[in-house]
């Protein structure tokens, strides 16, 4: 008698199939930002990264712990899940930051990747599948600037590819006064006079003394921010995604651009089947942010408290709205990962209490929702959640 696995064509033997439940296909009920998103093996999850200039704080881990619950929920329900999450380590802030401080830039990259990799390994995000550092791909970007000249959705300019980024913009809903705004505020300089229309980007772009560069049809020079992530994107898991994971302020002009330069290049849309868009940590009244300076450092809250306590403070909340950032939360989240302990130390309350808890965690995330089962109903219920958010 040979048992099927997972993997293989079915249960043979001469004595006929082994009985045993027929399994609950529970991927079809995942829900994701308000809609279905039934998903097949492999789940593919695109996480935009960080770029390597300086510390980690809570916004940022909001994001990267979240991108971690998510695919933790999916294998939970025996859903494969492949995942990306990049480097940028070529990027006009990460060059400034390596000045500033006196190094090259690529070890202030290596450096500041190191300490965020160990923040991340401290919280218990699981290593994703690929972590493409962008001065890898440089030469899968000159591909997809050479695709998109071919197609007639880029054009060169002294020294620059510009991809026409008007469809983006459409796309995105998004009026063209917010737009031009947005794409100003995130370093796009849509006053640059060799675009043919502000909404455009470069995707490759010369540099001066100071910047990387790399050579390529169009002069020495380094690849632009989203064309960046749609070529890393594009080599690691394709021409689609199931989900886009970021920060909220992600959304326009860097995800609307990846998208469309994905699109454009492939032929294959939607790029991204669902976003899903972390809502931004404020702290002190405004969005906690290196350019103001509000920051609370992970390594500094791991000092005090246990890693499990800060997954606790960053999930038990609906995960695509903006918060403020209080002491006091640290310690309520702590006094609730306390109660669900308890909660898991006693026997089980009633049947089918755990299949509750994963139907709160496969309905968009709800882990107020899980976590209120858990600790009600207690035992495997309480137990499962724990194991499957890594609380413990
Ligand atoms: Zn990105």
């Amino acid at each position: 008698m040979t048992v099927g696995t997972e993997y293989s064509s079915g249960v043979i033997g001469r004595a006929g199939r082994v009985e045993r439940p027929e399994p609950r296909l529970r991927s079809a009920e995942f829900r994701l930002a308000g809609a279905a998103l039934p998903v097949v093996s492999p789940a593919r999850m695109y996480v935009c990264g960080i770029t390597p200039y300086d510390v980690t704080h809570l916004g940022h881990a909001a994001t990267f712990v979240w991108a971690d619950a998510a695919q933790a929920v999916l294998r939970s329900i025996g859903v494969h899940t492949v995942s990306c999450r990049n480097v940028t380590d070529v990027d006009d802030v990460l060059t400034a930051a390596a000045d500033a401080h006196g190094r090259h830039y690529d070890e202030h990259a290596v450096y500041q990747e190191f300490l965020f990799e160990q923040d991340m390994a401290a919280l218990r995000v699981a290593r994703p599948t690929h972590t493409p550092r962008a001065r890898h791909f440089v030469p899968q970007v000159r591909q997809l600037a050479a695709a998109l000249l071919a197609t007639g959705h880029a054009y060169q300019r002294d020294g620059s590819v510009y991809f026409r980024g008007r469809g983006a913009v459409a796309a995105a809903g998004l009026s063209g006064d917010l737009a031009v705004e947005l794409s100003a505020e995130f370093g796009d300089a849509p006053e640059d006079p060799a675009r043919e229309d502000p909404f455009d980007v470069p995707v490759w772009r010369p540099s001066t003394d100071r910047d990387p560069a790399w050579p390529s049809p169009w002069g020495w020079g380094r690849p632009g921010w989203h064309a960046e992530c749609a070529a890393m994107s594009m080599a690691t898991l394709g021409a689609g995604v199931d989900v886009l994971i970021g920060g909220q302020d992600l959304v326009f002009p860097h995800h609307a651009y990846q998208a469309a330069l994905v699109q454009a290049a492939s032929g294959v849309a939607p790029f991204a089947r669902r976003a899903m868009h972390v809502g931004a940590v404020h702290y002190q009244g405004r969005k906690m942010a290196k350019s103001t300076g509000n920051l609370v450092l992970i390594s500094d809250l791991l000092r005090s408290c246990p890693p499990a306590a800060v997954r606790m403070l960053l999930l038990n909340r609906p995960w695509g709205s903006g918060w403020e950032y209080h002491e006091a939360d640290l310690e309520a989240a702590s006094a609730d990962l306390e109660a669900l302990y308890v909660a898991a130390g006693r026997p089980n309350r009633s049947a089918g209490a755990a299949e509750a808890v994963t139907a709160a965690l496969l309905n968009d995330l709800d882990v107020p929702a899980a976590v209120a089962v858990a600790r009600q109903e207690g035992g495997d219920a309480a137990r499962g959640l724990v194991s499957v958010l890594a609380l413990s």
